[in-house]
C-alpha cells in the first residue's frame, strides 16, 4: 500500500462512522478528529519527504547493484565556492551535478560555463529558490522555472530537463507543473545536512557512513565545509570501493531537452 492510498482510509471510516455512531453512541467524534490528524501528517510527511514520491515519483537512487553512488551540488553558482569545488572536481577527475539557481547566474555567467565546460551538468532548482516557492500557484511556479530554463539556454545554449525542488518539498500544484514542463524531478538518498553542519568529520561519516549502490548524495556548493570537505569525501567513497558516476549516466535519463 502506498503512502497516497492511506486517502481512503478516512474515506472509508467516515463512511462507517455515520451509521455505527447511531448505534454505537460509544464512538467519540473526537476518534475520527484523531484519524484525520494523522492523515494530516501523512500528508506533511508526503510534502517534506521527496523519496515519499506522495505528489510524484522523483528519482532518489539508481536501482543498481554496482558500487556507484553521485554527486549533486544545490544552490549555486557561488563564486568563490563552486569555483573551489569544480577545481577539486578536476584534480581527482569526478562528474557531478549542480542544481543551480537562477537568480544567481547573471554576473556568474563564467562559472556556469566553466560547470558545463569541464563536463559536469546543470540542473533547474528554480530561479527564485523563494522562501514561498512550494505555494506558488502552478502558473508562476513554472513560470519561475522557466525563466531559469532561459537563463542556463542564454549561457550554455542548452535547457535543462533535470528538476530538484527547492527545499526538497514536493505539493500536488508542483506536480502539475512537472508535467506541464517535461522535467524530471530529481530527489537525493544521502542527505547531507551540509547546511547545518558544525564538524567536518561528523558530515564525512554521515555521508560515507550509509552509503549504498545507486545512491545520491545532496551537497551544496555555497557552503564552505563542503568545499573544505569534499577531497577526503572523494577519497573515502574511492577507497569504499565506490565509482562516482555522473548522475544523469547512472539513472539513464538526458540531462538537457
Ligand atoms: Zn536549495
Amino acid at each position: 500500500m502506498t503512502l497516497r492510498q492511506l486517502n481512503i482510509v478516512p474515506i472509508v471510516l467516515l463512511a462507517a462512522y455515520i451509521p455505527l455512531s447511531h448505534f454505537y453512541p460509544v464512538i467519540e467524534w473526537w476518534g475520527l478528529g484523531v484519524v484525520f490528524l494523522l492523515q494530516l501528517s501523512v500528508l506533511v510527511y508526503g510534502c517534506m519527504n521527496i523519496s515519499s514520491g506522495y505528489f510524484f515519483r522523483a528519482l532518489c537512487k539508481a536501482e543498481t547493484k554496482e558500487q556507484v553512488i553521485a554527486l549533486s551540488f544545490d544552490d549555486g553558482p557561488h563564486p568563490g565556492r563552486t569555483d573551489n569545488i569544480l577545481d577539486t572536481l578536476k584534480k581527482y577527475n569526478v562528474p557531478a551535478t549542480f542544481f543551480c539557481i537562477g537568480k544567481n547566474i547573471p554576473g556568474n555567467e563564467p562559472l556556469l560555463q566553466r560547470i558545463n565546460s569541464e563536463g559536469h551538468i546543470i540542473g533547474n532548482h528554480s530561479y527564485s529558490h523563494d522562501f514561498w516557492f512550494d505555494l506558488f500557484g502552478s502558473k508562476k511556479m513554472l513560470a519561475d522555472l522557466q525563466q531559469m530554463d532561459e537563463e542556463v539556454k542564454r549561457v550554455i545554449g542548452q535547457k535543462p530537463v533535470l528538476f530538484r525542488p527547492p527545499y526538497g518539498v514536493t505539493t500536488p500544484n508542483m506536480s502539475n507543473v512537472v508535467l506541464k514542463g517535461k522535467y524530471i524531478p530529481i530527489g537525493w538518498s544521502i542527505r547531507s545536512l551540509d547546511t547545518t553542519a558544525k564538524d567536518k568529520q561528523k558530515l564525512l561519516l554521515r555521508i560515507t557512513g550509509q552509503m549504498k549502490p545507486g545512491d545520491i548524495i545532496l551537497l551544496h556548493d555555497s557552503i564552505e565545509m563542503t568545499a573544505d570537505m569534499l577531497p577526503e569525501l572523494i577519497e573515502t567513497i574511492r577507497n569504499k570501493g565506490f565509482r562516482i558516476e555522473r548522475l544523469d549516466k547512472m539513472l539513464k535519463v538526458n540531462a538537457y531537452a
